[in-house]
């Protein structure tokens, strides 16, 4: 994608990134009419991963504007997940919850999907400044923001707000010593992209699997719209000691070892060498300060099972967006209630989730013989991402909800 002109002195928003939270936070706050700047320090398309997105995900960029740009793409849908435990099976289908929010999303290849989004606000007349790193930033009531261009020549530029969504890059955490250990374990994940992916007939061939792997690990299949199919493992780093060094290997002998995996993906073909990524959760002491917001995944990042990156990116941005916008028109605003506060209310929902998974607390629930109809709801919609629906009884008393349903099914059990 080629859109490289030469950066002002002065914009009133800078936006550092531009995968989802940037794009989305730069869409807004021209929406808006204010003169925002984006500084990538990639040249798109790049490759990510977080492929599968939630129903949250089509609220936003409906509010964003880039829904019918994201459409048109003819992406595979995701109707819900398939969870996977040997011969056991839990499906969640997105149009059975029991907050009134969409019903379904797509699985995405993120180097195209992040184009699409990125090229929409470039549409919009926002300048996106590619292979620009944003080296330094003096924040306070006028922000200084330092960038250096591919030919390693650097610029600063004035503003009124810097939005950090540097994803990983975790550019102000960094620079600002905003950074927190993650309660999180430490996890190791290996990922590819296959073809060749025996997948089920029908309407379900389209589904993601998230399997359980008899020793501790899970793996996600995710099938995309043009025959190539996402698969990863999940684990804490001792797991791998039980298989071959090499990547390829390594991921080969991990599908072997799991009879669902291995039953679709035995002759995949692998595109491109397994990607490893290790010690990926990680926390935060501040979202916003002086002239700043951190938003997306350079805030907090928990884990990716239930594949909440993407959509607490793009709703922390699109939080974030509303301040700065009445922040800027001259209004008072509170960004420890509006925005930390709220942010803190959703991603603990999902923590406990996540935690809940990984103690194995919900792979009781999933694979329970019978759960009640009404209560899958409710936890399809928080795995759909409505996580700040306080009515919903697992969301507004997640933790305590989670451990009552165990109790039932284990007193149901006799356990
Ligand atoms: C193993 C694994 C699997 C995952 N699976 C899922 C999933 O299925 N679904 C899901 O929703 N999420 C998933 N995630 C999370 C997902 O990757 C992130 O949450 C998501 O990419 C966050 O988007 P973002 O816009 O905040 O950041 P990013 O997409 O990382 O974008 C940040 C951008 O900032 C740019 N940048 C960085 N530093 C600088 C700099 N100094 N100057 C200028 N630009 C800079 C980067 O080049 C990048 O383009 C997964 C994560 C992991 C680790």
């Amino acid at each position: 994608m080629q859109n490289n002109p030469v950066p002002r002195s002065s914009y009133d928003v800078v936006v550092i990134g531009a995968g989802p939270a940037g794009a989305i936070s730069a869409a807004l706050l021209k929406s808006a009419g204010l003169d925002v700047a984006v500084f990538e320090r990639t040249r798109f398309p790049r490759f990510v991963i977080g492929e599968s997105l939630l129903p949250i995900c089509n609220d936003v960029l409906k509010e964003a504007g880039l829904f019918e740009r994201v459409k048109a793409q003819g992406y595979q849908v995701k109707t819900g997940a398939v969870f996977l435990r040997g011969d056991e099976v839990c499906e969640y289908d997105f149009s059975e919850q029991f907050t009134d929010g969409s019903t379904w999303t797509w699985q995405v290849p993120r180097a195209e999907f992040d184009e699409v989004l990125i090229e929409g606000v470039v549409e919009r007349g926002v300048p996106v400044f590619f292979e620009h790193s944003v080296t330094d930033v003096e924040v306070g009531a006028a922000p200084l923001v330092t960038v250096e261009d591919a030919a390693g020549d650097q610029t600063e530029i004035h503003c009124k707000f810097v939005v950090d969504a540097s994803g990983y890059g975790r550019v102000l955490p960094r620079l600002l010593d905003l950074d927190r250990p993650s309660a999180q374990a430490n996890r190791r994940s290996l990922f590819t992209h296959v073809k060749g992916d025996q997948r089920p007939p029908g309407p379900d061939s389209g589904r993601i699997w998230i399997i359980v792997h008899e020793a501790g690990a899970w793996l996600w299949i995710i099938p995309f719209s043009d025959g190539r199919t996402s698969v990863g493992v999940v684990a804490q780093p001792e797991f791998y000691d039980a298989f071959p060094d090499d990547p390829e290997a390594c991921l080969r002998a991990v599908i072997k070892s799991d009879p669902n995996a291995a039953g679709r993906l035995a002759d995949a073909e692998l595109q491109f060498e397994p990607v490893s990524i290790e010690s990926y959760s990680v926390g935060i002491k501040q979202l916003f300060g002086d002239g700043y917001c951190v938003v997306g995944n350079a805030t907090e990042f928990l884990d990716p099972v239930f594949s909440s990156g993407v959509s607490l990116a793009m709703r922390s941005a699109s939080r974030a967006s509303d301040v700065i916008i009445r922040q800027l028109n001259g209004n008072d605003v509170d960004w420890q209630t509006e925005y930390s506060d709220f942010m803190a209310r959703g991603i603990d929902t999902f923590r406990t989730f996540v935690n809940a998974w990984y103690d194995e607390t919900l792979h009781r629930i999933f694979f329970a013989p019978e759960i009640n109809p009404n209560l899958k709801r409710m936890i399809c919609s928080a795995l759909a991402g409505y996580v700040w629906d306080t009515d919903n009884p697992f969301v507004g008393s997640h933790e305590r909800k989670l451990s009552q349903l165990v109790r039932i099914i284990e007193a149901s059990e006799g356990t």
